[in-house]
């Protein structure tokens, strides 16, 4: 909800004006018009939120998963009735195309559907007579309040890979959207008032680093689901596990892919480009590495130029537009900064993406596809996340080599190799160390009844997103064991 002075928090189940001295402007960043204010709110306002949480899910925590989970189905009933509304406003703050908007939103709703099966992921164990006349059962309990912290580049759906799960398993839940995109989340907040679930059961509060570093600190918030940067990562994992919390903390990616002599270097290309240039790199499976082994380097390197040279960049609600700008202008500056250095590294730019505008959104945030040939591996640039529309070309004489150079990166989020070869996909998905492999696909997202892995620096934690690793994560196991002397039981 919007007020002239700012979007609202959504606290205790009420819309609240924020008690935030510094609100940031939100502008569309194809247009650069702003959109509206995000207020960066106090800790205090987090510890109001925190405190109604916690005494909802005393109640919470007691319905029956099975009318738990009620809510999620009229959740996916209002995200479906609303896809349209909501997929145009993720365009406008994020800059992303209408499609990739709706993608977007498609597997939020796919999430809230695997939650629905709670009842049974939620299943105990029982053992009658381990020993005699003794039985031990195991129970999955909710662990109490929940915060979610997203980044910006994907609005709807980061929130969703957690939420849900949360609230099915009986646990309240605190979302803190990106302070770069928080017009979505929050009018999805508006749209959930009419699934009528009680007050303290699920919260919005925006903000930046002092509402993150409330929610690690209030002690009635147990659990930590986070995606950002790695460096962001790392303190949010760090601070929440010296405040004695479980904590998932996604971080940042640099995405390798090994193209063989023997892929289709049409598919490969097509799909390689998707990948690359879609959402203007600016995700966390985005490929911006890749790796051409033996033959396959000037048939690839030809069809690849061809393609990003012909993208279609523009303002992403309007027909035929195949990627949008990038989020702000200091992005835009960096990515092209990153770019210069890579020439310094030794790169060649066969691909200008730098300099160029979209007819009637001059001042939008555009950077268009490059392509670089190099930079060398020793290079900073090389290991560094550009997160842009930004492809580097690498070459390697043997899968062998091209595995070793896929497991130098200090990231692991996904790794992917185009082949026909069964013994060279099988020797990749073996070795390559990364959470996410992809064999002739290239954004290698798992459907929701699968972890979303990561490995190394993309990753801070145990258990991850989405799936069986949810349930784990947002309960905690207790374990009853019990005696019935037969010398009672033999009374009935
Ligand atoms: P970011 O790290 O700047 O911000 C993420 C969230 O953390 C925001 O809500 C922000 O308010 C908060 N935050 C930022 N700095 C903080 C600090 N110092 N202390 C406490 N909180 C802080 O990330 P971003 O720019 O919004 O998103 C892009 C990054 O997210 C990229 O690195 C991308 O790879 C990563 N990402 C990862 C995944 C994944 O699944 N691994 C998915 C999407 C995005």
């Amino acid at each position: 909800m919007m007020a002239k002075d700012g979007l609202l928090n959504f606290i205790n189940g009420k819309w609240s004006h924020s008690l935030a001295g510094a609100h940031l402007g939100v502008p569309n960043p194809a247009t650069t018009e702003e959109m509206c204010l995000v207020p960066l709110s106090p800790g205090a306002e987090v510890n109001l939120a925190a405190d109604a949480a916690a005494q909802a899910a005393k109640e919470w925590s007691r319905v029956p998963a099975t009318e738990r989970i009620q809510y999620l189905f009229r959740m996916k009933r209002v995200l479906e009735e609303n896809l349209d509304e909501l997929s145009r406003l993720c365009t406008n703050e994020c800059g992303k195309t209408y499609a990739e908007s709706k993608g977007e939103l498609q597997r939020a709703i796919e999430n809230v559907e695997v939650a629905c099966g709670i009842p049974m992921l939620m299943q105990g164990y029982n053992n009658e007579d381990i020993a005699r006349g003794i039985d031990e059962h195991m129970f999955r309990q909710p662990v109490g309040v929940a915060a979610v912290i997203t980044p910006f580049n994907f609005p709807s759906m980061i929130a969703f890979w957690f939420m849900p799960y949360a609230l099915a398993t009986g646990n309240c839940s605190i979302i803190k959207p990106s302070e770069k995109t928080p017009m979505t989340m929050t009018r999805i907040f508006e749209l959930f008032e009419g699934i009528g679930l009680p007050p303290g059961v699920l919260q919005m509060v925006h903000g930046g680093k002092e509402a993150v570093d409330a929610i690690l600190d209030h002690p009635k918030i147990r659990a930590i689901s986070s995606v950002g940067s790695s460096a962001t990562a790392r303190y949010i994992y760090s601070r929440a596990a010296a405040n004695g919390k479980r904590a998932q903390c996604q971080g940042g990616a640099k995405n390798p892919v090994v193209i063989m002599p023997d892929a289709d270097m049409e598919m490969a290309t097509r799909i390689v480009a998707d990948a690359a240039f879609g959402c203007a790199g600016q995700r966390c499976l985005a490929l911006s590495q890749v790796i051409t082994v033996e033959s396959a380097r000037k048939p690839f390197t030809d069809c690849i130029t061809q393609t990003a040279s012909t993208r279609k960049v523009g303002y992403g609600l309007d027909k035929g537009i195949e990627m949008g700008p990038v989020i702000r202008g200091e992005s835009k500056a960096r990515i092209e900064g990153l770019i210069a250095q890579a020439e310094t590294e030794g790169a060649k730019v066969l691909v200008e993406g730098r300099g160029k505008r979209v007819a009637g959104f001059e001042n939008g945030f555009f950077v268009f596809p490059t392509v670089l040939d190099g930079p060398p591996q020793t290079s900073s640039v090389a290991h560094t996340e550009i997160f842009g529309p930004v492809l580097s070309l690498t070459h390697a004489n043997t899968l062998a080599e091209a595995i070793e150079l896929v497991n130098q990166r200090s990231y692991g989020n996904m790794a992917c190799i185009f082949t026909s070869s069964g013994m060279a996909a099988r020797k990749f998905r073996q070795e390559a160390s990364a959470g996410n492999i992809g064999i002739n696909i290239g954004v290698a997202a798992p459907m929701a009844f699968f972890p979303f892995s990561g490995w190394n620096e993309s990753f801070f934690g145990i258990l991850h997103g989405q799936g069986w690793h949810a349930v784990e994560f947002f309960t905690q196991t207790k374990v009853v064991i019990e005696r019935w002397p037969s010398e009672w039981t033999r009374r009935f």
